[in-house]
């Protein structure tokens, strides 16, 4: 599921592909049923204007004028944004499509159809109306340990909660508290000053790093995580095994050895 870092990835890739050109159309791609895509009404209010500014929040990705309307996106489970020229077929599960004035297109790309797009006045309203709380980029320190520190459920469900800060999902919430030697089950409310510290250093450190490859993933360091995510994997770090566990309905991946159980 496309995080913050994935998400920051296709913001550069509209950033440097799709502004500035006018929008001649913004029409439908194929097997739309059950897909959240905007209606008529909503795609011809893009139609001659421009994409000139892109903004993400979390995981929401905004792409319009200053003065509106925005596109906003949302990638859902596997959601992405492709750019191409006309002259190339359109992509796979290509659910909306942006025709730019020439060649230029961007699909919106969504295979298992969680994601969805639609025509907004403005970023704020939209990501107020989500509920979401500070982009875990720009959260700040003491809000992001009075947060994490003051849940009462599992440390690892509370960085994944949006409205807490947004935009850390299942898999860079595992590599956070892997990097940083806390179980996905403790608390927040048992976790001391100093180890929350260490969480909001280890998350920045964390997403900072993906968004700096663009989300590819070959591209980050052999000691993370991310490489071992399977069962009985040797552990980076100590000599311990790689397990998993369900928190919040969502399979975690820590390490027995230096990640202990609360
Ligand atoms: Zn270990």
């Amino acid at each position: 599921m496309p995080e913050l870092p994935e998400v920051e990835a296709l913001r550069r890739r509209i950033e440097g592909g799709a502004l500035h050109r006018t929008i001649e159309a913004v029409e439908l791609g194929n097997d739309t049923a059950h897909v959240d895509l905007p209606d008529p009404d909503a795609r011809a209010s893009l139609t001659g204007g421009q994409f000139t500014k892109t903004r993400r929040h979390g995981k929401y990705l905004f792409a319009g004028a200053a003065s509106g309307p925005w596109m906003a996106l949302h990638m859902g489970m596997a959601g992405s944004v492709r750019l191409y020229d006309a002259d190339d077929a359109a992509p796979d599960y290509a659910r909306l499509i942006v025709r730019f004035e020439g060649d230029r297109r961007m699909a919106f790309r969504d295979p298992r159809k969680f994601g969805w797009v639609k025509v907004v006045d403005d970023p704020d309203t939209e990501i107020a109306a989500h509920d979401l709380g500070p982009d875990a980029l720009d959260i700040d320190e003491a809000t992001f340990v009075d947060r994490i520190g003051s849940s009462r459920g599992a440390v690892k469900s509370a960085l994944m909660a949006q409205e807490k800060l947004a935009g850390i999902g299942n898999l860079w919430a595992d590599e956070t508290l892997y990097q940083t030697g806390v179980h996905p089950t403790a608390k927040g409310t048992d976790l001391s000053e100093r180890t929350l510290s260490d969480l909001y250093t280890a998350s920045r450190r964390t997403l900072t790093s993906v968004c700096d490859v663009d989300a590819d993933y070959g591209e980050l360091p052999d000691a993370w995580l991310i490489h071992r995510r399977e069962t009985d994997r040797a552990c980076s770090r100590c000599d311990g095994q790689i397990q998993t566990a369900k928190v919040g309905g969502r399979t975690s991946y820590f390490c027995a050895g230096h990640q202990p159980p609360p």
